[in-house]
């Protein structure tokens, strides 16, 4: 264990004693260089990916950070940690301002700039002013905060700020996990996206059934034995979070269909009379026996799912 160190004068209201540098304990079959090893267990962590934006006098500073998190609804708080070699850490001050731009699935290119990782056919970012600080245009949202405090925090610093302005638009989050980008999957859509030489003999192997107005035609946690294409009317679909229609022509259970222990994700419903095509696990996986090149297509379908976004 080493000796306390003393905070930097700028937070010693905050932390009047440093906590000391600690060696930590790896786990079994993590050998070698802790600091490498701790990084690794950190990124293990997913998060989203956020511009910090800064004012100083015209000129607008930005940063890509994941180290963001709220912490408090009332007074509305949130917490910044910014590398202490980092310019935007001397932009920021108690009573300064700074803007959250939390960024949106295709802004790969955005966090790659502001984190110093310029190309040359990146469009410049353009700014909109609010509460006199800077947000990046485009963003999934924005918030504005004022440095209330700021905390030592070893080889970083933690900035907190009250929140003046927040607001967020439609769309899928950017994700930072293990040092990549990645995206939330939530397009449940697999077999319609099958060419339809391929899907139809799919198809053709499936019996009909009729259901009555608000009937449930599945429920989340039943087991998914079956994929439905619906062949006339509407359908209600729940999902956390979600709440949509599909109409003629849309496939239902698609995922559950594929994956035998997992169960219903969604309860579905019918909106009005409904008739619908049902294809068992047992029909699908005789047809795919059948025709290797729907095997092979719908890996495909599959495997573009998990391809990251950069
Ligand atoms: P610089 O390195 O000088 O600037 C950053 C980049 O932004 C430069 O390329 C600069 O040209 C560009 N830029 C700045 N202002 C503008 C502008 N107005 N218009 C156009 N371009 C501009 N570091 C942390 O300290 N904390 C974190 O939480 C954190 N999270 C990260 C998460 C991810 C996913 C990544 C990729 C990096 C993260 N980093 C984090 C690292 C951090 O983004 C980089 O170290 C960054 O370079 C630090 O910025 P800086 O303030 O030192 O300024």
């Amino acid at each position: 264990m080493g000796g306390a160190i003393s905070a930097p004068e700028a937070f010693g209201a905050s932390f009047d004693l440093a906590p000391g540098v600690e060696t930590f304990e790896l786990g079994e079959g993590l050998e070698g260089d802790p600091a490498f090893a701790f990084r690794r267990t950190l990124g293990m962590f997913a998060t989203g990916v956020t511009i910090l934006t800064a004012r100083v006098a015209e000129q607008v500073h930005g940063m890509t950070a994941n180290a963001f998190m709220s912490v408090s609804l009332s007074p509305p708080l949130v917490l910044i940690s910014i590398d202490r070699r980092a310019k935007m850490g001397a932009l920021l001050h108690e009573g300064t301002r700074f803007g959250v731009s939390v960024l949106e699935a295709r802004q790969t290119d955005l966090s790659d700039r502001f984190a110093g990782r310029i190309s040359d056919d990146v469009p410049e970012p353009t700014f909109e002013i609010v509460h006199e600080a800077p947000l990046v245009e485009g963003a999934l949202a924005h918030l504005v905060a004022r440095v209330v405090r700021s905390y030592w925090g070893g080889d970083h610093s933690l900035f907190l700020g009250q929140v003046e302005f927040a607001r967020y638009g439609e769309g899928r989050p950017l994700l930072f996990h293990g040092g990549r980008y990645e995206r939330l999957i939530e397009d449940p859509r697999v077999f319609a996206l099958l060419p339809p030489e391929l899907l139809e003999p799919i198809l053709a192997l499936g019996v009909e059934r009729s259901y009555a107005d608000a009937e449930a035609i599945m429920r989340a946690g039943d087991p998914g034995d079956e994929l439905m294409l619906v062949l006339e009317g509407t359908v209600r679909v729940r999902r956390p979070g979600r709440d949509f229609m599909l109409g003629v022509g849309e496939l239902i259970g698609e995922i559950e269909v594929l994956d035998p222990g997992g169960g219903r994700i969604a309860d579905i419903t019918a909106e009005g009379p409904v008739r619908c095509l049902a294809i068992s696990r047992d029909s699908l996986l005789t047809a795919l026996e059948a025709d290797p090149r729907a095997a092979i297509a719908l890996i495909e379908v599959l495997a573009a799912r998990f391809r990251e976004t950069a």
